[in-house]
């Protein structure tokens, strides 16, 4: 690259900065897949059986921008008005947009409207609206149920035991198509306590797919421990810090 102090000195530091992020999301999204196909082939998967979800709550829709320029076309969001700000913003672009945050009833009609995907479905009600309120142009809306591994009091998530009865009732809402299952395990494990609960997720997510049709996504992983994983048989890693550097220290919304 040219040199030039001159010009430089004109810049001011904020797009600098900018600049630099831009630079190293690129960067990020190189080595996130990197991670994942290495991965994958250590665990003697097929190649693209894994996909990347860009967790990108709390990022600009210029950051996203940056990721869908290194080829990335799925994002997923936890609070709903941000969201719709960035999918107006982003409207242009191919994109699919997830929900993976927590869902209250007043907002599963938005939810419905604009999104592709849901991973964090716990309760037959919310499925029920979702269904009811996804507008009859467009697909099924495509839905995970989310599990409560370790049994976190602080956590969303139905417990194992009700999986069974939960994916039955889901499956027969007509505008609602049952792809899997997602977790977010207790953060204070060791790493043998990590692989049993993404084990039991695994063995759990065997089961489903003997039960219904369509089921394929097993929505698990995240920056720290995309690796372990994929291993046990994630097919969908949530990728946030990893991608887009870390979050505000304010976000609650994890940990
Ligand atoms: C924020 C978030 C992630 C991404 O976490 P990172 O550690 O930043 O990769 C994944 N899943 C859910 C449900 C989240 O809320």
């Amino acid at each position: 690259m040219e040199r030039n102090p001159a010009s430089n000195q004109l810049q001011d530091s904020h797009s600098i900065s900018l600049n630099n992020v831009m630079i190293s999301i690129a960067d990020n999204v190189k080595n996130v897949s990197q991670r994942i196909q290495k991965a994958t082939k250590e665990a003697a998967r097929s190649e693209n059986s894994v996909q990347l979800l860009a967790v990108s709550k709390t990022r600009s829709a210029e950051a996203l921008k940056t990721a869908i320029e290194a080829g990335l076309t799925q994002f997923g969001e936890n609070y709903l008005q941000e969201a719709l700000t960035k999918i107006s913003a982003l409207a242009d672009y191919p994109l699919t947009w997830h929900f993976i945050g927590p869902i209250q009833s007043n907002k599963t009609r938005a939810i419905a409207e604009n999104f592709d995907w849901i991973h964090s479905v716990d309760r037959l009600k919310i499925a029920q609206r979702l269904s009811a309120q996804r507008p009859n142009d467009k697909a099924p809306l495509n839905i995970c149920i989310q599990v409560n591994i370790n049994d976190e009091h602080s956590k969303s998530g139905i417990h194992l035991s009700e999986l069974a009865s939960l994916s039955k009732a889901i499956s027969d809402l007509p505008n609602i198509k049952l792809r899997g299952l997602m977790t977010i395990p207790a953060s204070s494990q060791d790493e043998p306590a990590l692989r049993d609960s993404f084990k039991a997720m695994a063995h759990a997510f065997e089961t489903l797919k003997q039960q219904h049709a369509d089921i394929d996504t097993l929505s698990m992983g995240m920056s720290g421990d995309i690796e372990a994983a994929i291993a046990e048989g994630s097919t969908m890693v949530r990728v946030g810090t990893a991608l887009f550097g870390s979050r505000e220290k304010t976000d609650k919304t994890i940990r």
